[in-house]
């Protein structure tokens, strides 16, 4: 059992709870979890858990049915985030370590630091002490190793992770790593666990060779029970009877580890296969069973790495499958973690990863409640720190914007399923300095949900925006007996059944399953959308600064913009539509969206509305829209941003 103390407790209340449980029989401990302090009790003790519940300073009892208290799901329901500098891992991300499998020289491991970066990696591997299984192989450069790691890690901007295998070099370590790699050899190696554990840094635990989940969870409790704040599991393929491969890659772990723990749990596909050619497929295999991301060994020449070349990834090949992991978040409802180019600086005086940038005390706007789709699509690209500024109208997000009461917005443009959102379209010619500055795909996933005594076949009304109808037309059409009411946004929808109470038991609502969860509704069907293949692109918005920098994203900061987004409209000639989509061929830029609108006030009179990919020589871009303006009768420059 494990009581979870008050962030204000007093002392004497403090006193009073751990006599109450020393003299029901328990054995307590007494730690920090996170940000909480609590006591985690052992023994044989009894005591009523409702009884503890109402003492003043008690915040939460959990009662843990497993060995490993502070790693079990029954402790901390939610998913846990574990920093490390600004690399987060865990939640609605993917994240991707990469590096060599040892520090080879200085050269070396700079080379491939600044090729996994540009690739995407956001954490640097390579073991500077490499455990060998044979005596006369290479043990890695030691000490010197580590500060050439270091040096890279700084100079691309990417915490570093590397293995321990002692704990008195662990000391010497501490302040040149961010993060400990405790090796699958060292698992139980429980003296090195515990004194890795009270240096207090991020550790990357990996799993034993022979161990079960369950050892793998309890040595994740001796991190955790001696003061570790952030562990991240990892997978690496157990011993099995099969020798194709090195090891066999244990994909039901990650359900099974995620459903029993709320650490994030990554997966190594290099060490489990060590066959090069099968650890792409079996990457993507872990990202689709649920794992939070992956660590992968990348050399620039393999045929001449010290260990482990064969399943070295080239930088090639590690550049492709990160296009893939990116193309593929999406229809896990995730987002690949990057970093912002720019690289990071140190803050000297704390020794705390600070961004190039800040968006601290600022917020972003998005229209809806909590558990809309349009927030999810917040987190995704701001991460779940960002304050948001929930509106309730698509122009209040335009208007936060503009009067600097957000300093982004968040606004659906377009749904695969039902096309463009037309009233968002036409907003940005109402909000002349508003620009859109980046784009992001979400795929949505609709839910119908009543409260917890409704069934199917008790509904009358639906209620839900016009896209959530749009986009579950099919399964609604088996049901014509419904009456469909449309609300501003799916979570209002949501929100006014719980706000009707028992008047609402006739109604249902389509949102997401964040939103039933957000408001304690039952989800009666999931999945009705009419394909599964339902995604939705947002945009994000920001003021239009003219002369300073533009105020970009995080993590699409100095890079190129690849897509631009453009209104025009044409004389009412032959050929005139034409001639403004030759100057656009002319300068080989290619169209990836036009579509036409009919001009508010003016029947018959048509705007064009156009997305293109940039060129790489942003002056043959410019050179065009300059034409295009001369050609056409109204242009408006939407925005230029890096298109996903
Ligand atoms: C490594 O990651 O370099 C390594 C040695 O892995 P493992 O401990 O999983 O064998
Ligand atoms: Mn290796």
């Amino acid at each position: 059992m494990i009581v979870i103390l008050s962030k204000d407790i007093s002392i004497h209340d403090k006193e009073l709870i751990r006599s109450l449980l020393q003299n029901n029989g328990y054995k307590v401990r007494e730690q920090l979890f996170g940000d909480d302090l609590l006591f985690s009790t052992s023994g044989k003790g009894q005591i009523n858990k409702r009884e503890l519940e109402i003492l003043p300073g008690v915040a939460r009892v959990a009662e843990t049915t497993k060995p490993y208290e502070l790693t079990s799901r029954e402790t901390k329901a939610e998913d846990s985030i574990v920093c490390v500098g600004p690399v987060k891992i865990g939640g609605e991300r993917i994240t991707v370590i990469a590096g060599p499998c040892a520090v080879e020289s200085r050269e070396q491991i700079k080379e491939i630091a600044f090729a996994v970066r540009e690739s995407g990696a956001v954490l640097l591997r390579g073991g500077a002490y490499k455990p060998r299984t044979s005596p006369y192989s290479f043990q890695g450069l030691g000490m010197k190793g580590l500060e050439y790691m270091k040096e890279a890690g700084e100079a691309t901007g990417m915490p570093i992770v590397t293995e321990v295998v002692s704990s008195e070099i662990a000391v010497d370590m501490k302040d040149l790593v961010d993060m400990f790699q405790i090796g699958a050899r060292n698992m139980q190696n429980f003296e090195l666990l515990k004194k890795v554990a009270s240096l207090g840094k991020p550790v990357l635990l990996k799993r034993g060779p022979s161990a079960t989940m369950e050892e793998w969870l309890l040595s994740a409790e001796y991190l955790l029970a001696g003061g570790t704040k952030n562990v991240v599991l990892c997978e690496r393929g157990i011993r099995t009877f099969e020798t194709f491969t090195r090891n066999t890659l244990d994909i039901s772990a990650i359900p099974v580890i995620k459903a029993l723990s709320h650490l994030p749990v990554i997966v190594d596909p290099s060490h489990a296969i060590g066959i090069r050619a099968h650890i792409s497929a079996a990457a993507l295999a872990s990202i689709a069973a649920g794992a939070d991301g992956l660590t992968i060994e990348v050399h620039n020449n393999p045929d001449k790495a010290f260990s482990d070349g064969p399943q070295s990834l080239y930088p090639e090949q590690f550049e492709k499958l990160m296009r893939d992991i990116e193309s593929f978040s999406p229809v896990l409802g995730k987002e690949l973690l990057r970093l912002p180019k720019e690289t990071p600086k140190k803050n000297d005086l704390s020794g705390v990863w600070s961004t190039a940038f800040s968006l601290v005390g600022e917020k972003v706007a998005f229209s809806g409640r909590s558990g809309a789709f349009a927030e999810r699509a917040l987190i995704n690209a701001f991460g779940e720190d960002m304050l948001r500024l929930p509106v309730t109208t698509f122009s209040a997000v335009f208007d936060a914007v503009l009067d600097g009461s957000a300093v982004f917005g968040i606004i659906p443009i377009e749904n695969s399923l039902a096309g463009s959102i037309h009233e968002n379209y036409d907003l940005f010619l109402r909000y002349p300095d508003n620009v859109i500055v980046g784009e992001i795909k979400l795929r949505i996933v609709h839910c119908l949900m009543a409260m917890e005594e409704t069934n199917i076949e008790n509904i009358k009304t639906v209620r839900s925006h016009s896209q959530g109808f749009a986009q579950c037309r099919e399964f609604l059409d088996k049901h014509s007996e419904w009456n469909l009411e449309i609300w501003p946004t799916t979570t209002d929808a949501v929100q006014s059944i719980v706000k009707e109470g028992e008047g609402a038991l006739a109604i249902a609502a389509i949102a997401s399953e964040a939103a039933a969860k957000a408001n304690n509704l039952k989800i009666l069907k999931a999945g009705i959308e009419n394909n599964p293949q339902n995604y939705t692109r947002f945009v994000i918005i920001a003021r239009r600064q003219d002369g300073d920098r533009q105020l970009l994203p995080p993590g699409m900061e100095n890079t190129a913009p690849n897509k631009a987004s453009l209104v025009f409209s044409v004389k009412d000639e032959p050929g005139s539509l034409y001639e403004c989509l030759k100057i656009l061929s002319g300068e080989g830029i290619n169209l990836s969206k036009l579509e036409s609108r009919p001009i508010l006030g003016q029947p018959w009179n048509y705007l064009f509305y156009v997305d293109v990919t940039i060129p790489p020589d942003q002056k043959v871009f410019e050179r065009a829209c300059k034409e295009l303006k001369s050609k056409s009768e109204k242009f408006h420059f939407l925005g230029s941003y890096h298109g996903v």
